[in-house]
């Protein structure tokens, strides 16, 4: 019998609906687990068992007196570091937020908690989500559960591996070049990122305002759509939420996609994908065209090559704005020992930022001074522009397009610290996307050398039915996503 902590969302929510199982039993099930693998794995940043417990006993005070409860109800959820959780300690695995408490929810924490969800902790990343391994997190790296000397990618790789290795059902990332996807890819996992607008920002600390989502890690399709069911929809505290009526996701989850017409650009197959990497999704692909899909090879998005460029400008622009509020002065890290207060607001940032996050805002900086602007922040727009563009008209023909997510597997821990460039060119599959706004999953497709491989499904704007629907039908006939590491 499979342990209760690896269970899928909808596999616990069966048990608990039964009385087979408590929340109690099953939150334990996930602490002891933790308790067990935590050491080695350090997904977390902060733990709240006794909360979590808390939570627990409350559902099923509830569910005994026979209310009616939602699917998340007594189910355990990790939360990325990012979102803030009120009088919860909200680090964005940054010195710089060490001790800050929010005084607020996240508007998607909330959702979750009024779903009933029971929250275990918060979960481990690169500073302020800058980063693809997240080993650019102030307090330590996290290890990737298939092989703890590799990396569990970035920026969500706390919340990929705690899902991974069985210490939360499901958990919430953010992603704002693919920081839900690749680190999704890397730990065999499921990773959606939505259309922007789609989920709220409220409380979700700021890295790259117009790029940021929300979005869900889990063991499954069904649990994605479960969890998106969840959290996505209009939320006024927003300003750039989208006003749309948003469907049952479930409704996608039907193992047919005859007849489906999927593109495959191929700049995502060329230079550096790993040739294990591009092998694995031409199986896939095979699969894909075995349930009925037309897959069509031919088709080539040319501009997606000026994406990382662009994000690179982007980005960091953007970041370098949204980081000023981290001065010492309002909250936050704060260094109070020099003569004067711009003595104070210096060291407080060389102090509190580290070394990505400062090379961060110096671009950032730079691309938007008065002399370089056009040159490099608004010709950066025009090529967002672009490649918008290309993928609108790819959607005139195409249902999906099909990627893969991460040019490589899982890298040891190490061995891209030192080249910046490198570690940027793990997100070339992801970024594109998170460029033109669109929506785009990832899901386990095989593995090379005992290490996960990720899928990416890309749909236009609020087609995550559809991307949801490729990925079910997929995972459904390959089970890849059954696979679990061995710690
Ligand atoms: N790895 C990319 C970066 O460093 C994306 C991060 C993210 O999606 N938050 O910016």
């Amino acid at each position: 019998m499979i342990e209760l902590c690896n269970l899928t969302i909808h596999e616990a929510n069966r048990l608990l609906i039964e009385h087979q199982i408590s929340s109690v039993e099953l939150t334990d099930a996930v602490l002891r687990r933790l308790e067990q693998v935590e050491p080695r794995v350090r997904a977390f940043v902060t733990l709240t068992q006794e909360q979590a417990l808390e939570q627990a006993r409350e559902i099923d005070r509830r569910r005994a007196v026979g209310e009616e409860m939602g699917v998340l109800a007594g189910i355990p959820v990790a939360i990325k570091d990012v979102l803030c959780t009120q009088g919860v300690l909200t680090t964005c695995s940054s010195r710089m937020l060490e001790n800050f408490l929010p005084p607020y929810d996240a508007t998607v924490v909330t959702a979750l908690k009024q779903a009933g969800a029971v929250i275990v902790g918060k979960t481990n990343m690169d500073e302020f989500a800058m980063g693809s391994s997240t080993e650019n997190s102030a307090f330590y790296p996290t290890h990737n559960p298939w092989d703890l000397e590799r990396v569990p990618g970035g920026s969500s790789g706390g919340s990929a591996a705690a899902v991974a290795a069985g210490e939360a059902i499901y958990s919430l990332g953010s992603d704002t070049g693919g920081s839900v996807r690749q680190p999704a890819s890397l730990c065999g996992v499921v990773g959606l990122k939505p259309t922007y607008g789609l989920v709220s920002r409220f409380g979700l600390i700021a890295f790259a305002s117009s790029l940021d989502q929300v979005g869900p890690l889990t063991r499954d399709v069904t649990d994605c759509a479960l969890v998106m069911n969840a959290i996505a929809g209009y939320d006024s505290r927003d300003s750039t939420s989208a006003p749309i009526e948003v469907p049952d996701y479930t409704t996608a989850l039907v193992p047919d996609i005859a007849g489906l017409k999927l593109g495959v650009p191929r700049e995502y197959y060329g230079e550096g994908i790993d040739p294990a990497v591009r092998d694995t999704l031409e199986q896939a692909l095979g699969v894909l065209e075995k349930l009925g899909a037309h897959v069509d090879r031919d088709v080539s998005l040319p501009s997606s090559k000026y994406s990382l460029a662009a994000y690179y400008l982007i980005a960091p622009s953007e970041a370098s704005s949204n980081l000023a509020r981290y001065d010492g002065v309002k909250y936050g890290y704060s260094v109070r020992d020099t003569e004067s207060m711009w003595g104070d607001m210096f060291k407080t940032r060389e102090r509190g930022f580290g070394a990505e996050v400062k090379r961060r805002i110096m671009l950032g900086t730079f691309a938007l001074s008065a002399g370089y602007y056009d040159a490099y922040y608004a010709k950066a727009q025009k090529v967002r522009t672009l490649i918008k563009r290309e993928f609108d008209q790819a959607f005139e023909k195409y249902d999906a397009l099909v990627t893969p997510t991460s040019p490589t597997v899982a890298f040891k821990i190490g061995e891209k610290t030192s080249d910046p460039i490198q570690m940027y060119l793990s997100d070339i599959c992801t970024v594109p996307i998170n460029i033109a706004g669109i929506t785009a999953i990832s899901v386990p497709a095989g593995l090379v050398d005992g290490l996960p491989v990720g899928m990416q499904i890309i749909g236009k704007t609020f087609a995550e039915s559809m991307v949801l629907r490729v990925a079910y039908a997929y995972e459904q006939a390959t089970e890849w996503y059954r696979k679990r590491p061995s710690l």
